[in-house]
């Protein structure tokens, strides 16, 4: 049977290009009756954490897929957290080692530092394997002295890797471009290519559709699956979402966050349409189509590879045809349940409670939070504070540099945040909040912008922050 995959790592917010490939995959499985699998790539220790796990598996639930085996409902395969898996790939990297397919590199980063340079001054490329090798004396007393190692593939010299893609067809890849990858890190940890190649195999991955960003690795991946001796999955490269201006994907021009679009009111169902028509369509070309829709007339060969746009004025537009289709009693229960949910309602309540002598006085105090994108004019700016417009647009600049790179999003570290970067900018707090104010909340007559940003999420503050100095 056919098994596809979603393989994301727990890195970040969840990013509306991993339900996209998760979606294409489950598509493409469940419609030759097969199976759609969820693993979580977490070998990058520092990067990893366990909210982004489940956030990423909570937001691929909240837009209604769903896979056979994974962290959270188990399955045959396990585990399905690769962290969990340290001995497995181990043990697959001592064979390799053992058959002459990889080696233990014993150089140090000065090193490596210095074969880099002479490598650029040769113009070449890649280390070799026969770049990093030590006389046979040297690797016995650095392995003696209980120096640290690296385990890295041999790869060939030169020649060309040739890749079947199943919607590209015949890509060449020369091996110059390919270095002898790390396979197993210093500490004994895996890099993703070994740990990937290892999964897919013993997970029974029979085709891998992933970001075309990945089809550089895959000369080392086929070369992994000769040297292992196993049968390699068919591949497939989707094409890479883009911004309307055609670049890539990217937060600095349009939020990649799904938690964003949960948080500014769009349906899941729409979300998942508008992904299913990025690069795809459905063979009577009809705009709105369910996940139902899309599994029963998958057909791959219908990907087009000219990079799909991903526009949130479209997605808009979309979702609003799906909000006129529902029922009232259907969009009564949404609302409820997006914008008057008691949580939410409770979080809020605190803050307005004090600003509040009528229950008419409600609704205007946090309107900000219920919006998606708010109507920002100069007049917004000019209302809070006597900074001259650019002035105000640079701190908040500065502001969304600092809260991009905020690891936890709570009150206390925002406050923190700012504090120090209005001290170091030399601005009074005061001063130095009233634009951010504006740029959360639209105006100045609401609660505290600390508070605001910390009920809006990081998601929709940092949008906010970036739709004001766009
Ligand atoms: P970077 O700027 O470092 O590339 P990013 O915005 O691409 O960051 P990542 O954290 O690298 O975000 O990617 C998270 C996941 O989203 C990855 O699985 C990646 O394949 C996917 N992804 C990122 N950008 C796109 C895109 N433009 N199209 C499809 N998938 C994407
Ligand atoms: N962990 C990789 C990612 O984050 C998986 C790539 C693949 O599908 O092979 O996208």
């Amino acid at each position: 049977t056919v098994r596809t995959r979603i393989a994301p790592s727990p890195t970040g917010d969840p990013h509306v290009g991993t339900a996209y490939i998760a979606l294409f995959n489950q598509c493409f499985a469940q419609a030759q009756g097969g199976q759609f699998i969820l693993r979580i790539e977490d070998t990058d220790q520092v990067r990893s954490t366990p909210e982004s796990e489940q956030a990423i598996l909570d937001s691929l639930r909240w837009l209604g897929l769903d896979w056979a085996e994974g962290p959270d409902v188990g399955g045959p395969h396990g585990p399905y957290r690769q962290s969990e898996r340290g001995d497995i790939y181990k043990k697959h990297c001592n064979d390799l080692v053992a058959k002459g397919h990889a080696f233990h590199c014993y150089r140090t980063a000065d090193e490596l530092e210095q074969l880099r340079a002479q490598l650029q001054e040769a113009g070449r490329v890649t280390l070799k394997p026969s770049d990093l090798a030590l006389p046979a004396e040297e690797v016995e007393r650095r392995k003696a002295a209980g120096e640290p190692y690296v385990v890295r593939m041999n790869v060939p010299e030169s020649g060309t890797c040739v890749i079947e893609d199943l919607l590209r067809g015949t890509i060449e890849i020369d091996w110059a471009q390919v270095d002898a990858q790390v396979l197993l890190k210093s500490d004994g940890m895996p890099t993703y290519h070994l740990a990937n190649v290892v999964d897919d195999h013993l997970m029974e991955i029979t085709h891998v559709l992933r970001g075309e960003e990945w089809i550089n690795s895959a000369p080392k991946h086929k070369l992994l699956y000769e040297y292992f001796g196993w049968e390699m999955p068919v591949l497939c490269h989707l094409p890479l979402l883009r911004n309307p201006d055609k670049t890539k994907l990217s937060k600095r021009k349009n939020p990649t966050s799904i938690l964003y679009y949960q948080r500014a009111g769009y349906m899941p169902e729409a979300l998942l349409n508008y992904l299913g028509r990025m690069g795809w369509s459905m063979p009577d070309e009809r705009e709105k189509f369910t996940l139902d829709e899309m599994r029963a007339h998958f057909d791959i060969k219908r990907v087009s590879l000219g990079g799909p746009v991903f526009d949130v004025e479209k997605l808009s537009w979309l979702n609003g045809l799906w909000i006129r289709e529902l029922e009232d009693t259907q969009l009564a229960d949404r609302l409820q349940n997006w914008l008057l949910n008691r949580d939410n309602l409770m979080k809020v309540l605190p803050h307005a409670k004090g600003r509040m002598e009528t229950f008419g006085d409600f609704a205007p105090l946090v309107s900000f939070l219920a919006a998606g994108k708010l109507d920002l004019s100069e007049a917004s700016f000019a209302s809070g504070s006597k900074l001259e417009l650019e002035e105000q647009k640079r701190l908040v600049q500065f502001a969304l540099w600092r809260l991009e790179a905020l690891r936890s999003w709570s009150k206390d570290n925002i406050f923190a945040a700012m504090k120090e970067l209005s001290a170091q900018m030399e601005i009074k707090l005061k001063d130095f909040n009233a634009p951010l104010f504006v740029a959360i909340s639209g105006t100045t007559a609401s609660f505290s912008v600390m508070d605001a940003m910390d009920l809006l999420g990081p998601d929709l503050s940092r949008a906010r922050l970036r739709q004001a100095i766009e």
